[in-house]
């Protein structure tokens, strides 16, 4: 595997690569949920590139950049294990150097949901995306359904800007008791940690629901709103009953898929989960 951090030597490296890439972008304190696009990306690619750059354009001021887990090392020996030829670690000032003054911003998608409530989240997100596509220039990038609003932003980019690769999603990948798999989730405690499959009971609860014929958005809203009530450490952000593809919030039932989304502090720490009923 090689790790590379700067733009220059990666494009050179790619030039010669002969092949199909498959990339991986991601911020690091890699988990399962990370391996697991890896895994699929080895399987549909002739090489795979990770990087990892935790990228401070996607965080607002009152976020935690600053206290955003750093594994380095312990990244690599995990992508290692799983076989990953190449690794792209730059540093902010290899991304963004002096004078840097290009945005790209995707509009309408990103005024809900996390959007509405991290103003320019998302414009940080596809900056680099878009970036990191033209450098690493794959045929496929993965990203992961548990952050769902980003797989719809990142895909309007894609499509709106004729970019050549294919967006793949895959699964949420969860802890046994449910729990989304989260760099964030190490900053929970005992109790905390004990709290958080709260989201996803909730969710599931919804769904059974679901299943047995209730398709009110309202009375969907209203059931993922009980069961985050019965736990007290969860502090509701939003909870969303949502069309799956334009995420616009749902007032009447609908035969198209549905989103239902939620963030929700725990203490301090912000998570937030989904799940698409079809
Ligand atoms: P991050 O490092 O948090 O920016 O995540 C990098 C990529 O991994 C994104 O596409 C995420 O959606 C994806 N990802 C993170 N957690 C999970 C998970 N539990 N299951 C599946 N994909 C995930």
């Amino acid at each position: 595997m090689k790790n590379i951090s700067a733009i220059a030597e990666f494009q050179a490296g790619r030039q010669k690569l002969k092949g199909t890439v498959g990339f991986i972008p991601t911020m690091g304190c890699l988990h399962e949920g990370h391996l697991a696009l890896v895994k699929q990306a080895l399987a549909e690619n002739d090489y795979v590139v990770v990087s990892i750059f935790v990228n401070p354009k996607q965080f607002g001021p009152q976020e935690d950049l600053a206290a955003y887990p750093r594994t380095l090392a312990n990244d690599l020996k995990l992508l290692r294990s799983v076989g990953c030829d190449f690794v792209f670690t730059p540093d902010v000032s290899e991304m963004y150097p002096e004078g840097f003054q290009t945005e790209v911003r995707v509009q309408e998608v990103t005024k809900v949901l996390e959007g509405a409530r991290r103003p320019n989240h998302f414009a940080g997100v596809t900056t680099v995306v878009c970036k990191l596509f033209n450098i690493v220039q794959p045929a496929r990038a993965y990203f992961g359904q548990k952050d769902a609003q980003q797989v719809a932003v990142v895909k309007q980019m894609v499509a709106d800007l004729a970019m050549p690769l294919k967006i793949v999603v895959a699964p949420t990948v969860r802890a046994a008791d449910g729990l989304a798999l989260s760099s964030r989730n190490r900053y929970l405690d005992q109790q905390q940690r004990a709290a958080a499959p709260v989201l996803y009971r909730s969710l599931t609860t919804a769904q059974i629901a679901y299943q047995k014929g209730e398709n009110s958005p309202k009375a969907l809203r209203k059931i993922l709103e009980t069961i985050l009530a019965e736990e007290p450490l969860a502090e509701i952000d939003y909870v969303s009953v949502a069309d799956a593809t334009t995420l616009k919030e749902l007032d009447l039932s609908t035969h198209q898929p549905m989103l239902l989304s939620m963030a929700v502090r725990i203490g301090k720490t912000r998570l937030i989960d989904n799940i698409v009923l079809l």
